[in-house]
């Protein structure tokens, strides 16, 4: 038993994957269980294309879908576009967001923003610290040292193909909020706290 999709107001989030290239200390993956009762949110299997399109059924009913999941859903990069085509082909006034981490340039190793070019919306980037040091200890990338200036250059790179672009933080203790909001600031996108926790997993 397994949940592809689940709703949160009047969005339905798009569970993917549980991959991620970050280990982040706050991630309700950790915490699945006590915090994630109404879904099942940890995948056995990845679903197909074809299946989450099924669980989505009518994307109208939503105000937008949002690939989000327990993990980093560009792990899944050709699913996400492919996904968003079939559903902006059958109606192009369906919104879709896409929350990420920000590390897809890095490991594909090529600009992936540009595929997803007409296809996304709005994209929420985590930048989650104001410094390496503070990325480093929260956020505890696969990549190490190479994470947290790809995710600012993936920042500044989502402007040129992303009509909305948002950078976010966690409310957690310790995080400079005002050096962050001055880094999306300076950067030119908006900003957002995200709640530590919320009822499911919303990136
Ligand atoms: S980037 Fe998101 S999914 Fe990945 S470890 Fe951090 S909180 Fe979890």
């Amino acid at each position: 038993m397994q949940d592809i999709t689940y709703q949160v107001g009047n969005s339905l989030y798009i569970n993917l994957t549980n991959r991620c290239t970050n280990e982040c200390v706050f991630c309700i993956r950790n915490l699945a269980q006590r915090f994630n009762k109404r879904y099942a949110l940890w995948l056995e299997n990845e679903p197909s294309v074809n299946e989450v399109l099924a669980a989505i059924g009518d994307a109208s009913r939503y105000e937008q879908v949002v690939f989000c999941g327990y993990g980093e859903p560009l792990i899944r990069l050709e699913a996400v576009k492919s996904i968003a085509r079939a559903l902006k082909q059958k109606n192009k006034k369906t919104r879709l967001r896409l929350d990420t981490n920000g590390q897809a340039n890095l490991f594909w190793g090529r600009n992936v923003l540009l595929e997803l070019k007409g296809l996304i919306d709005k994209i929420s980037i985590s930048l989650d610290a104001d410094k390496d040091q503070k990325y480093q200890e929260i956020c505890r990338p696969n990549f190490g040292a190479q994470a947290y200036p790809a995710v600012l250059e993936f920042i500044k790179q989502s402007k040129q193909y992303i009509p909305e672009v948002e950078a976010s933080i966690v409310d957690l203790p310790g995080i400079n909020q005002a050096a962050c909001a001055k880094i999306a600031s300076d950067l030119g996108v908006t900003f957002r706290v995200r709640p530590y926790y919320e009822e499911t997993y919303v990136s």
